[in-house]
């Protein structure tokens, strides 16, 4: 990628390559600025004076000893409103992002005493951080093997479930089967994107606050895991890299999501509360995305069935943070077809599948959303070529 934009998350509708009133649509990151008109209602804020927060610490004698109490407390407090994941009786462990979790869970899982690296692997089409971010150290303790759907190695692996899936937003389950460890992660299982089935209660589950209510930037993530020796090892992962997590991250996070669980716990008011209006949000934008594409006529996206959720109590369908759009000719490629009419997406490379595909952000800004939605409609196949 060689834009001016390359590897700067977007900004809105940034001016690229110097033609400001035909602006290049950042649609490659999953920024999710979509959530931002919910906060603007929020008048609350966090002051913290210079006096405060100053240590490492936040508790001596707990497990995960640089996580705020007040942060816990809300993490748990959603979970047990929401009925995604259980997490009472559970290890919390607090991250800069959950990015930096999956890293502490791969080390968790992994023994310095191993002859070979454990090999890590997960069904194409795969969340494309996860082979980045498993082989830019060059790790002897473990290595990215690509496919779980290929993968005949033997030996111990360590097998990544993301569900809904990032990039194409379906519901999965592990495929490999042997034994290995596992790392869900549950970034996208909360109720504005998908029904809420049941109640996860896996070895290790990575949730974000960056999908959640939407705050990416300030950078927190947590998992949620059974095993004390392994939330240790993850303690020690952040203890190393970072000596902790920032303090105001987690108190601010700590304040976002118990104003979440307030609300939910509240009687229903004049304006709607954060999973109704985000839902709202996102199912619109997938009723306009469907229509333009099936006007377009060069792609499909997929389709989700109906399931019934726990939280919202009726049936709800699936709204994913991305569209995974797949050319009907597998001859053409997608992303480029789209940066034709200036829309940056990720090509379906990056997720282990082939260059038809590519993933596309549902959860930009709205004049963003608009603007790919009239670019989609002049997105034309390649002339074909009588030479
Ligand atoms: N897992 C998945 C599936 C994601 O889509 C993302 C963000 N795109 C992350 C993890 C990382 O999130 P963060 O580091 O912002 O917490």
């Amino acid at each position: 990628n060689t834009t001016p934009l390359a590897g700067r998350p977007s900004d809105g509708l940034t001016p690229g390559l110097g033609l400001y009133s035909d602006p290049i649509i950042n649609l490659d990151h999953g920024d999710p600025t979509i959530f931002k008109p919910y906060w603007m209602r929020s008048r609350d804020q966090l002051v913290v004076s210079g006096s405060e927060l100053m240590s490492y610490f936040s508790r001596g004698g707990h497990p995960c000893w640089f996580m705020e109490p007040d942060f816990e407390k809300s993490v748990k407090r959603l979970h047990g409103l929401v009925g995604n994941a259980v997490s009472e009786g559970r290890y919390l462990v607090v991250g800069t992002g959950s990015s930096q979790l999956y890293l502490a869970s791969l080390y968790a899982l992994c023994s310095p005493d191993q002859p070979h690296p454990v090999s890590v692997v997960c069904a194409a089409p795969y969340y494309s951080s996860y082979a980045e971010a498993t082989t830019f150290l060059k790790s002897s303790l473990f290595k990215w093997e690509g496919d779980a759907n290929a993968f005949d190695k033997d030996g111990p692996y360590i097998e990544l479930v993301t569900s809904p899936n990032n990039p194409d937003g379906t519901t999965r389950n592990p495929v490999v089967d042997r034994g290995g460890n596992l790392i869900h992660d549950l970034a996208y299982y909360w109720p504005h994107y998908t029904p809420i089935t049941y109640c996860a209660d896996h070895d290790i589950m990575l949730f974000t606050l960056s999908k959640c209510t939407g705050h990416a930037g300030t950078r927190i993530g947590w998992a949620i895991v059974k095993n004390e020796q392994v939330a240790g090892r993850m303690v020690k992962y952040l203890e190393l890299s970072s000596i902790g997590v920032s303090k105001e991250s987690q108190l601010r996070a700590a304040r976002i999501l118990g104003a979440v669980c307030n609300e939910i716990e509240a009687p229903p008011g004049p304006n709607l509360k954060f999973f109704d209006f985000a839902k709202l949000l996102l199912s619109e934008r997938w009723g306009k995305l469907r229509q333009a594409v099936k006007r377009s006529g060069l792609f499909t996206v997929s389709e989700f069935p109906l399931a019934y959720c726990l939280f919202f109590r009726e049936y709800t369908g699936s709204h994913p943070g991305f569209v995974w759009m797949t050319c009907k000719d597998k001859n053409l490629d997608c992303s480029g077809l789209l940066r034709e009419q200036r829309i940056l997406t990720r090509d379906g490379r990056r997720f282990g599948s082939d260059a038809s595909c590519s993933r596309v952000s549902m959860m930009s800004k709205d004049e963003e959303f608009d603007v790919f939605l009239e670019r989609l409609a002049k997105v034309k196949p390649p002339e074909k070529s009588n030479a």
